[in-house]
């Protein structure tokens, strides 16, 4: 049965200088066609109640109350029964009204864009929200019982430094959040950035902006769980989860990707073709090969890494007989490490992640 399900709104108030994602200024008309759309979606497929739901973006937080209340509404027969309901948000466009709908619904997580808590990287990267604006959504969202909120930030933007980097962090783990995810910031050749031809940030600087990160995290009480997500209490992220562990997924809106029965799916990104034609999904059958190398792949950026017994559940032998050569090398040197029949990356391994599934190809 597929568990979890990915809703993508692709929408925002205004757009981030580093962002290529599938995602166009808001206006009103064309969101409520894009509604009209994803409702569709829903009711043509067979769908079953999920046990975590993600609406992301885009940013879900940019639909005003009326077109939310819709949204949530249409997701209900998905949704009752969700252990894990996430909405990401920008905190500017996050009302107390919009607060209410949320946990009128059930959502019971929060994911919020952060990036940087430094005005002149904000006002650089275009973003609008700052410490103080997001400090006082995370409250009014705890006053509402939503206490289950993660926050994005990015490390290696123009001119950041080791300090700025630092002192985000302190004030990150000084507020009352669950979950931290840490990107480090792309040059996407389509993004404003890659057209000003911004150079991206040293490859050894970025080392370090990770690895001071996984250290402070650590040490105020954030579990590294994930190569990019640390997590306090164990309120680890359950519905990311389902795709480390390459659990299907049902994918839907306008630039959304599932995957389902041993078929990717990656629905249209452009919304003139998803509003007239709806998703219009580009297929890929995966083949035995393509999901056991994914399964390792996808399982080896999390902590406890990929499970022997498992892979033997899905594929009737265990992953030594596909990729034991690759397992070998990478133990011997130290990346990868097996107990329990689980094989995982060390800290080292971690870091090397790329390299290391280059053996597995
Ligand atoms: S980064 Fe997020 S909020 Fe910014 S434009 Fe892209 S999708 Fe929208």
């Amino acid at each position: 049965m597929t568990k979890a399900m990915y809703v993508h709104v692709p929408f925002c108030d205004h757009i981030c200088a580093y962002c290529d994602f599938t995602r166009c200024g808001y206006y009103k008309p064309l969101v409520d066609q894009w509604l009209h759309a994803m409702i569709k979606e829903l009711h043509d497929k067979a769908l079953s109640p999920c046990k975590s739901v993600y609406i992301g973006g885009g940013t879900p937080s940019t639909l005003n109350e009326e077109q939310l209340e819709s949204l949530l509404t249409a997701l209900l027969p998905y949704t009752k029964h969700a252990v894990e309901y996430t909405m990401e948000v920008n905190a500017e466009s996050l009302s107390e009204a919009k607060i209410a709908l949320l946990v009128q619904y059930g959502v019971n997580r929060i994911s919020m864009g952060a990036q940087s808590f430094q005005p002149h990287h904000l006002k650089k990267i275009e973003r609008v929200a700052d410490y103080a604006m997001i400090k006082q959504r995370i409250a009014q969202l705890r006053f509402h019982d939503i206490t289950n909120i993660s926050l994005d930030f990015m490390y290696g933007l123009p001119d950041q430094t080791m300090s700025e980097w630092v002192e985000d962090l302190h004030r990150a783990v000084a507020l009352p959040i669950t979950h931290l995810s840490l990107y480090a910031l792309t040059i996407e050749e389509h993004s404003r950035f890659g057209r000003a031809q911004i150079q991206p940030c040293d490859a050894d600087l970025e080392a370090d902006f990770y690895e001071t990160a996984i250290k402070l995290l650590e040490e105020n009480g954030f579990e590294h769980y994930e190569i990019s997500n640390f997590a306090r209490d164990q309120r680890f992220s359950e519905h990311n989860l389902a795709y480390w562990h390459y659990d299907d997924f049902y994918g839907i809106g306008c630039g959304a990707s599932g995957k389902e029965n041993h078929i990717r799916y990656d629905n249209t990104r452009n919304l003139h073709t998803y509003i007239q034609n709806g998703p219009c999904p580009d297929k890929t059958l995966l083949s035995v090969k393509d999901e056991m190398f994914e399964m390792m792949m996808m399982g080896l950026r999390i902590k406890k890494g990929v499970s022997d017994v498992v892979f033997h559940q899905r594929f009737a032998c265990s992953y030594h007989d596909v990729f034991d050569t690759a397992i070998q090398k990478h133990c011997a040197s130290g990346n990868l490490l097996e107990s329990n029949h689980r094989l995982y990356a060390s800290k080292q391994g971690m870091m090397l992640l790329h390299e290391i599934l280059v053996d597995f190809l």
